[in-house]
């Protein structure tokens, strides 16, 4: 776990380079972040908050997916919240959510997996530095990054990221409107000074600005119908992903 600013926590995960945010509050709570993503990342997750003296006052999952949603005994029975929207897509997508979960990460406590309460409001209600939840329709139904104003810290979940373009929800009926909107609400928050993705590396002030517009830039290229230079796109299965998008923006 590495500390990228004054008591936030990150931590990353071998599988999809996926990212755990831990926030220090007060009395030795802390605010979990889309703890993930193997039983034994998890398991390593409580040995470290133990040895620190921490433990989980609530938990935030920022968006409706499988490698989001997870929880372990170990982390406690803190009430783990998501937005309303969220919450409900989670609700009703569990029989899928839990396929996918028993195919990339097996032995998780199906109880735990996927139970958000939908929270009331834009702040989360813990004792600890303010943590506003910024909601959008980018990338998945109800996304909401936590933006933590006394640090200058966004955990943006599944965006902003410098190992994956944006990656639409192709379910939505407008796929890449959501993105622009949600993408110029975290661009539009003021004094960002870190940005933690949920899959990828964590970026200062002026990274963050970076893979903003390198995000915009792509958006730009699709839609246009032309093809965006963008390093990203080495992946085979991140391939596939832009390849369906190219399509979606043609139709
Ligand atoms: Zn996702």
């Amino acid at each position: 776990m590495d500390e990228v600013a004054p008591g936030v926590f990150v931590g990353t995960a071998e599988i999809y380079t996926t990212t755990t945010t831990v926030v220090a509050g007060a009395d030795g709570g802390c605010l979990v972040i889309d703890p993930a993503v193997t039983v034994a990342d998890l398991a390593a997750l409580a040995g470290w908050l133990s040895s620190r003296g921490l433990r989980p006052a609530a938990g935030w999952s920022t968006h409706p997916h499988w490698d989001h949603v997870l929880w372990s005994r170990d982390l406690g029975d803190a009430a783990r919240y998501a937005t309303p929207r969220a919450a409900e897509v989670a609700a009703r997508e569990r029989p899928a959510l839990v396929s996918e979960l028993r195919e990339a990460a097996p032995g998780h406590d199906l109880a735990l997996f996927a139970r958000l309460a939908p929270l009331p409001g834009q702040e989360i209600p813990w004792r600890g530095p303010r943590a506003t939840v910024v909601a959008h329709d980018a990338h998945a139904p109800g996304h909401g990054a936590v933006y933590l104003p006394a640090r200058g810290g966004l955990v943006a979940g599944d965006m902003c990221s410098d190992i994956e373009t944006p990656l639409l929800d192709l379910a939505s009926a407008d796929p890449f409107g959501d993105y622009r909107r949600g993408l110029g609400a975290l661009a539009s928050l003021p004094g960002v000074r870190v940005v933690v993705p949920g899959h990828g590396h964590v970026g200062d002030r002026r990274e963050f600005r970076r893979r903003v517009a390198a995000d915009f830039g792509y958006l730009d290229a699709v839609e246009a119908g032309r093809e965006p230079e963008d390093p990203r796109l080495a992946e085979g299965w991140l391939r596939e992903e832009h390849t369906r998008q190219r399509a979606l923006a043609a139709s």
